[in-house]
């Protein structure tokens, strides 16, 4: 069993409730919504068809919605495409033009007063590079350095250059409700710069009466610079490399990934690697070997998820992406040493959570447990032991649906729907028969129980059972 997620970018390729149920066949976990594409009514559909999906077949699987965040975005060519050479003049303008081979839309104004002639621009993370000549009239004209393909709504970033735009736009307001309204799991915030930036998308997130957890996009130097604080406020950090490959040196984008998977998972969050993992397969059926290098290597760094984008979205071969993405992972966790993982050791225990999930995962290494069952009615219980990486499966116990299936980033965790008990007998002999049924342990195996007592007080996990099965 599978102990890292799979998050799948739904696009043109993959939108229809039968690309979604084979697409969770082959081994999603989550999936993503990109915002910067499609329209609210096309993503209505793509989440009816996710929603049916994993109810017919059965399994937790995340939704998650994801802003445009403060980023350029150009509007549309006349053929949907065109390819820059290098030298031409390219112009973006900030009034409405349709897209051709010498100019395209890029309806940001306030640009104009900023930008200086001798500033460089960059598309499609990097590959296209243009120099500013001068704005005049509401246009911005370019030189194009590095030439190639462009299409429709390409995002353009220029690095280390604070963009006169607010975090959350209108656009990005109507999404975060959209996500509200239909109660998905998680809204990925993109360009999250500042720990400012999280408290205005959890109050509007409020404004519309919505409880989705914020996995923070992490793409910027400002952003890396201020991880820590993000990661506290945060649910989830995204170790966004494709917006972060133009800002930061590329060569350190893998020490950058490292760091960012340890102090998230530390923290009992969750944590996502993402951008060009197979983006060869796009095209073809068959990965390159430092793609299935890199994805292996971001589950040797002890990621929570890995992400496809374009290979799941648009690409020609999007279930081959996913299935290669998961035999990847399976791979690889099986030559891990779990047992082995060094667990920190809490000289400051501050909360009961802390001391019981570390209590359990110890006991369980110490007893060779099987499984670790626990009863969470938030999921925090699950998330705080899923973070020693412990040998024995997770199982997530809950009543809540959405709980259910916002576990589904979790590394290791298996979530189970289960109704509210009043006996404590009747959770403890439930703990196991759903061990049994899952098959992860038989009789005479031990598995550890976690539980709050008196049950009927809610988030009070303060209790651990080691039981043998029978
Ligand atoms: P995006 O974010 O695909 O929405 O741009 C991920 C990244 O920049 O890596
Ligand atoms: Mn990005």
């Amino acid at each position: 069993m599978r102990k890292a997620n799979i998050v799948c970018t739904i696009g043109p390729a993959t939108d229809s409730y039968n690309a979604i149920v084979r697409l969770l066949k082959c081994g999603m976990n989550v999936a993503r919504l990109n915002m910067s594409h499609g329209t609210l009514e096309s993503h209505q559909k793509t989440l009816n068809n996710i929603k049916k999906a994993r109810k017919d077949m059965k399994v937790p699987c995340g939704i998650m919605v994801d802003t445009c965040g403060p980023e350029l975005r150009i509007g549309t060519f006349e053929k949907d495409k065109v390819t820059l050479v290098k030298g031409q003049t390219f112009v973006f303008s900030t009034t409405e033009v349709i897209g051709t081979i010498n100019e395209v839309y890029c309806g940001y104004p306030a640009l104009l007063d900023k930008l200086k002639s001798g500033q460089k621009l960059y598309a499609n993370n990097g590959l296209l590079e243009f120099t500013v000549k001068g704005v005049e009239n509401g246009k911005i004209i370019c030189r194009v350095d590095v030439g190639g393909d462009i299409s429709n709504h390409k995002s353009i970033s220029i690095p280390r250059f604070r963009l006169p735009l607010p975090f959350i736009s209108e656009k990005d307001e109507k999404n975060i409700e959209f996500a509200a309204k239909n109660d998905v799991e998680f809204i990925s915030a993109s360009f999250v710069n500042r720990p400012e930036d999280i408290i205005e998308m959890r109050e509007c997130i409020k404004k519309y009466g919505g409880r989705q957890e914020i996995i923070s996009k992490i793409e910027s130097a400002e952003g890396i610079k201020n991880l820590d604080k993000i990661i506290d406020l945060s649910d989830g950090i995204m170790v966004a490399r494709g917006d972060m490959g133009t800002e930061v040196p590329i060569e350190h984008i893998p020490s950058i990934q490292k760091d960012m998977i340890t102090r998230t998972v530390q923290r009992g969050k969750s944590v996502i690697v993402a951008t060009e993992m197979l983006e060869s397969m796009i095209y073809k059926r068959r990965p390159t070997r430092a793609e299935t290098t890199d994805v292996a290597q971001a589950i040797y760094d002890g990621t929570s998820s890995t992400m496809l984008s374009g290979e799941s979205a648009s690409g020609n071969y999007p279930f081959d992406a996913t299935s290669t993405m998961a035999s990847i992972i399976n791979a690889t966790e099986k030559v891990i040493d779990y047992s082995n993982k060094q667990m920190p050791v809490f000289k400051n225990a501050h909360r009961n959570l802390d001391a019981i999930s570390y209590s359990a995962c110890e006991t369980a290494k110490a007893v060779n447990a099987k499984a670790i069952v626990c009863y969470t009615d938030k999921g925090k219980t699950a998330k705080m032991i899923s973070r020693f990486y412990p040998d024995a499966k997770i199982i997530a116990l809950t009543h809540n649906e959405f709980v259910y299936h916002s576990l589904s980033l979790s590394w290791g965790v298996t979530p189970v729907i289960v109704k509210e008990f009043n006996k404590i007998e009747d959770m403890l002999s439930n703990a196991e028969k759903v061990v049994k049924e899952l098959k992860f342990a038989k009789a005479g195996d031990k598995i550890v129980i976690t539980l709050g007592i008196p049950i009927a007080e809610k988030g009070t996990t303060n209790a651990i059972k080691l039981t043998v099965l029978n």
